[in-house]
């Protein structure tokens, strides 16, 4: 059941630990890309050419799909296209069950998260084990992620350690970074070794060659992506690059803004099959979800051109006190508040594009150069003009302009302004006001001024 983001957020600010672990982990990652970037003198240059590759892909999208999709044929593999989630998942089930499998390794991918893949699987009697760290530990909690890059960014190493004791059976583990690692380590050596399909997301896919990359930090994607039979690919549309050498761009842009690194630990590419190496079968499925939609918009298709570095998130001051739950999407910070609304449609997440202080800090780190807080006013002027027109705010707004286009109008509602408001006046301001709360309960009024402008000139 969704809350809204007002109420979510209400609930992870009385948290202090939470708050604690968010602050720590964000500051730590905003040094290390500060220094990565600032080695970079052609850091603006690059990140204009980042903007000017993913604009260009959504441009031509049409075209370079169907490139991508006869590159990938002629490679060995399949294509499969999902109008939503709905259709995503049925896909990789009936995939899965071709095979007669029951279990599958995962390599992270927020895609799949997006459509509820797992539930779907699980409720089908497969077994799905998410194999990157951060996501295993949300797995193994219970817990949704709560930020792109690190899902467990809201958990420290103590709370981890107790997660480990409890669920993987192991009563004497310490928090040492080295042994928390390990334990993941053995729990999931042996469900690699054992997988026969594997389902993975994609960070890029390249229209010219049919190319597939991920990029991740710890090598279990690598285990994913080579040992089982079966490798399924989800990704959405948008994530087309049109050809390797713009790939090469992204990749220099993504570490740096994303780990604070020079370039990422381990980054995967493959094209199709290769006999006696890797998969034998590799399908792709390519969702739309709401994507073409956000395309319609001129202003709000930018999002869709996000290479989720997480960048936007560790500089927002909303979501470095909130944390990623609070928006109820796996889209959390800055680039969730835009792309959420968007892909879910009116009425499922208005609340979100009101989840910013505006400051522009997330435009100024945003790699491919999305300008989020332009996308954020849109949709907020989109969502008042959509509501129905007894809605408060725009009710409210339609008597302003009505009030506001004549000069007599406006002189008769500022005397009565004065009259209505003067009860609720305490010490020059209004605190409160029935009917207004939703303003009032975070912010003071000013009464109406005893004489106006246009009196104090009609008294001369
Ligand atoms: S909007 Fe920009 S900064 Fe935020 S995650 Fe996407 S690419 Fe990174």
């Amino acid at each position: 059941m969704r809350k809204g983001f007002p109420a979510a957020a209400q609930d992870a600010l009385g948290d202090a630990q939470l708050r604690r672990n968010l602050l720590v982990a964000t500051h730590a990652i905003r040094a290390k890309r500060l220094a990565a970037v600032g080695e970079r003198p052609d850091w603006e240059e690059l990140r204009e050419a980042g903007r000017t590759i993913k604009r260009r892909v959504l441009r031509h999208l049409d075209a370079y799909l169907i490139q991508f999709e006869q590159a990938v044929e002629r490679a060995g593999g399949h294509v499969h296209w999902a109008r939503d989630g709905e259709e995503a998942c049925r896909v990789v089930q009936g995939l899965v069950t071709a095979t007669g499998q029951h279990e599958v390794v995962k390599v992270k991918s927020l895609t799949t998260d997006e459509i509820q893949l797992n539930e779907t699987l699980a409720a089908a009697g497969i077994d799905v084990l998410e194999t990157d760290l951060a996501e295993l530990i949300c797995q193994l909690a219970g817990e949704e992620s709560s930020h792109i890059l690190v899902p467990a960014i809201h958990k420290n190493r103590i709370e981890i350690r107790d997660l480990f004791r409890r669920e993987l059976a192991l009563p004497h583990l310490s928090e040492e970074p080295r042994e928390l690692a390990e334990a993941a380590r053995l729990h999931l050596r042996e469900r690699f070794l054992r997988a026969r399909v594997a389902i993975s997301g994609a960070n890029f896919a390249v229209a010219e060659t049919g190319t597939i990359c991920i990029v991740e930090s710890e090598g279990n994607g690598r285990f994913c992506t080579t040992l089982p039979d079966t490798l399924i690919t989800i990704l959405g549309i948008e994530k087309l690059v049109p050809t390797p050498e713009d790939l090469e761009v992204l990749l220099q842009l993504l570490p740096r803004s994303s780990t604070g690194e020079r370039m990422n630990p381990y980054t995967s590419l493959w094209t199709g099959v290769t006999p006696g190496d890797g998969p034998r079968e590799f399908h792709v499925v390519l969702l739309d979800a709401g994507r073409t939609d956000v395309l319609a918009d001129e202003v709000g298709r930018q999002a869709l051109a996000c290479i989720r570095c997480s960048a936007c998130l560790n500089v927002c001051p909303v979501y470095t006190r909130t944390g990623g739950h609070a928006y109820e999407s796996v889209y959390p910070g800055p680039i969730g508040a835009i792309l959420t609304p968007q892909l879910q449609g009116p009425g499922r997440a208005d609340s979100l594009p009101y989840a910013s202080s505006l400051c522009g800090a997330c435009y100024e780190v945003c790699p491919v150069k999305i300008d989020i807080p332009e996308v954020l006013v849109h949709l907020r002027g989109r969502i008042v003009a959509e509501a129905p027109p007894w809605r408060a705010e725009r009710a409210a707004m339609s008597a302003l302009a009505w009030v506001f286009g004549s000069e007599r109008r406006l002189g008769r509602a500022q005397r009565l302004g004065r009259l209505v408001g003067r009860p609720f006046v305490r010490r020059g301001r209004i605190r409160q006001l029935p009917g207004l709360r939703a303003w009032t309960d975070t912010r003071d009024l000013r009464p109406v001024a005893s004489q106006t402008f246009r009196e104090w000139w009609a008294s001369r």
